[in-house]
């Protein structure tokens, strides 16, 4: 606002009230105001329709008509810039309704002093450019200055809706690049983002106007191309795209070279609405990669169906946890004697954003298949003991918190020595902290896995018997290994008491655990009945709807303010 001017529109009808605005503006803003005047209401409506000021000032008696309605109107009529009312001592309760209405301002005549007049109007313009300043940032990508993932989604619409009418076609492209994450991690983020501009900006010198180029997150980047003719088009394009993106970037006074991956969707024929083309364009750059990266596949049904389905979901999954996109819930365990919180259960899910909400027996299998479950598992050990840590230091009364473990992670050789680093980074005591295994996985990890367990129970944590029962049926492991608890699977919880089958396991399993000195826990308790059965048994721990779904961390922290669950 320094050296332009500012255009003030003034919309008064007495005489002298406008001389002495004038005067009071002229002495705040001389330098820098140009001002403006008209008397009658539609005139000022007419004026604020050129838009062609800066900032209106408008006295509220304006004859027949009062300038509230002339403020509503100019919004209605879709007025951008700031305006400010102008009272006299008699309707200064005007205020709110001005404000309420879409006034920047409200003043009143007598009390207006030049310095005032000028803070006022200069907020107001500033406010507005703040305002517009933050809807652009909405859209766009702060580091490239490409349009982000929601802009991007608003302009595929309306460029199919286009499409539609005109009966052209609309090729999606996706582009992910190859390796990015090596750049970032050997060169440092500074470096990464420059290659991520560099890239932007190629990419923009490459299209037409008319042509919308993204960057959804990461180095994920889109380009709509409008009005293809045939396939041959977009082949040119694609071909041209591998090519610029591929010259050179210096970096650090090195040269590095980046390759991009494509993947393409055809409109109308793959995909008529964004969603769907956007999956396909996606699950053919998928297919780009996994056939050896730096080129372009476009999608066609071949490529679709079950497998690629798959192979989509799998890419997801691959991006998820460097995208923010994994969440844990939290699940409380009570002693039934007390009905006092003792631990908490770490619940992974997945915040998809083609699927929604996923919950972990959709994916971990998956993670597990492709490795993926090693860095996730490592993510969900860490939150839990920060969390937990953080819930401490609340003041709240301490917990356990338990954290599931797959196979996978078990085996790893430097499993231990994570889980130990986690502690001493997260700062939590090692009796706060519980690992929930299965039997299957004890087994899998043949001979190893009873050193790795006395390695961790040598850290002081706890460790449980996850879903036990449906595992395997020798039992000897439970005396030579070293375990603290058992937790009753809930398939043999769900039919207690009206199945004497499973009454008779659950209660077994109650009287085996205590026989061994170790605790039992029982899962999914959803009735009172099988609360009563269970306390009737001795069971020392339980967990299940009944008491609570397993909820995000800020409303477990009520429940551990309080300490207690009573079942009523
Ligand atoms: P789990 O360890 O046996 O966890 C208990 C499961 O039972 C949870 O399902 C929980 O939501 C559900 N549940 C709790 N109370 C009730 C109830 O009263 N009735 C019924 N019907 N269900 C109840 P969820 O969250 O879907 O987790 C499923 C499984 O996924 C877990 O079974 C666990 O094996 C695995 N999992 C969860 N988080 C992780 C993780 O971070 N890492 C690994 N490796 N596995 C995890
Ligand atoms: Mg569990
Ligand atoms: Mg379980």
């Amino acid at each position: 606002m320094e050296n332009s001017h500012i255009r003030v529109l003034l919309v008064d009808g007495q005489e002298e009230d406008c001389v002495l605005t004038r005067r009071l503006l002229s002495k705040a803003m001389s330098k820098h105001l140009v001002l403006e005047r008209v008397t009658g209401y539609e005139r000022a409506r007419e004026a604020i329709r050129q838009n062609a000021h800066d900032v209106y000032l408008i006295d509220y008696r304006l004859g027949e008509r009062t300038g509230l309605d002339l403020l509503r109107e100019a919004i209605y009529d879709g007025c951008k810039a700031p305006m400010i009312m102008l009272t006299t001592q008699a309707d200064h309760h005007i205020d709110t309704e001005a404000i309420k209405a879409g006034a920047a301002d409200s003043l009143v005549k007598g009390q207006i002093t030049a310095t005032l007049l000028e803070r006022s109007i200069r907020y107001a313009i500033e406010r507005k450019r703040a305002d517009e300043r933050m809807a652009y940032l909405a859209q766009y990508d702060s580091l490239t200055g490409l349009a982000n993932r929601s802009l991007f989604k608003e302009l595929l619409s309306l460029a199919l809706a286009r499409a539609e009418r005109s009966g052209k076609h609309v090729a999606l492209m996706y582009l992910d690049l190859d390796r990015f994450k090596i750049i970032n991690d050997s060169l440092g983020h500074d470096a990464g983002d420059h290659v991520l501009k560099v890239v932007a900006q190629r990419l923009r010198s490459r299209m037409r106007r008319s042509d919308t180029v993204a960057r959804l997150g990461g180095d994920e980047f889109t380009v709509i191309l409008e009005g293809v003719g045939t396939v041959q088009d977009a082949t040119k394009v694609a071909q041209e795209l591998l090519h610029i993106i591929a010259l050179p970037i210096t970096v650090q006074d090195q040269e590095i070279v980046v390759t991009p991956s494509i993947g393409i969707a055809i409109y109308p024929q793959y995909g008529t609405d964004p969603e769907t083309l956007i999956k396909h364009a996606d699950i053919a750059m998928y297919r780009a990669k996994r056939q050896g990266r730096n080129a372009y596949r476009f999608y066609t049904t071949e490529t679709g169906g079950k497998a690629y389905e798959h192979l989509a979901l799998e890419s997801r999954l691959r991006r998820a946890l460097d995208r923010g996109e994994f969440l844990l819930h939290y699940q409380p365990q009570i002693e039934m004697a007390s009905g006092r919180i003792v631990a908490m259960e770490a619940l992974l899910r997945w915040r998809n954003p083609d699927r929604g909400m996923m919950p972990p027996d959709e994916f971990i299998p998956l993670a597990e298949e492709n490795g993926m479950i090693i860095p996730i598992g490592e993510w969900v050990l860490w939150t839990a003991c920060r969390q937990n840590k953080h819930w401490q230091e609340a003041g709240l009364s301490p917990t356990r918190v338990s954290v599931n473990l797959s196979a996978r992670q078990f085996r790893q050789k430097s499993f231990v020595e994570m889980v130990e680093r986690v502690l001493h980074e997260t700062k939590l005591a090692p009796q706060y902290l519980e690992l929930e295994l299965t039997e299957s996985l004890l087994f899998e990890s043949n001979g190893t896995s009873i050193n790795r367990l006395k390695e961790l129970k040598a850290l002081g944590i706890n460790i449980s018997i996850d879903d036990f029962g449906t595992g395997y049926s020798s039992l000897s492991y439970l005396k030579s290994f070293p375990i603290d608890a058992l937790k009753i699977d809930r398939s043999f919880v769900g039919d207690i008491p009206n199945s004497l089958e499973d009454s008779a396991i659950a209660g077994g399993m109650i009287a085996l655990a205590h026989g061994l000195k170790l605790q039992v826990t029982a899962e999914g308790v959803e009735t009172r009945a099988q609360f009563d059965f269970l306390q009737e048994r001795g069971c020392d721990l339980i967990q299940g709807y009944l008491l609570s779904l397993p909820l995000p961390a800020e409303d477990v922290t009520t429940q551990l303010r309080t300490g207690y669950l009573l079942v009523a």
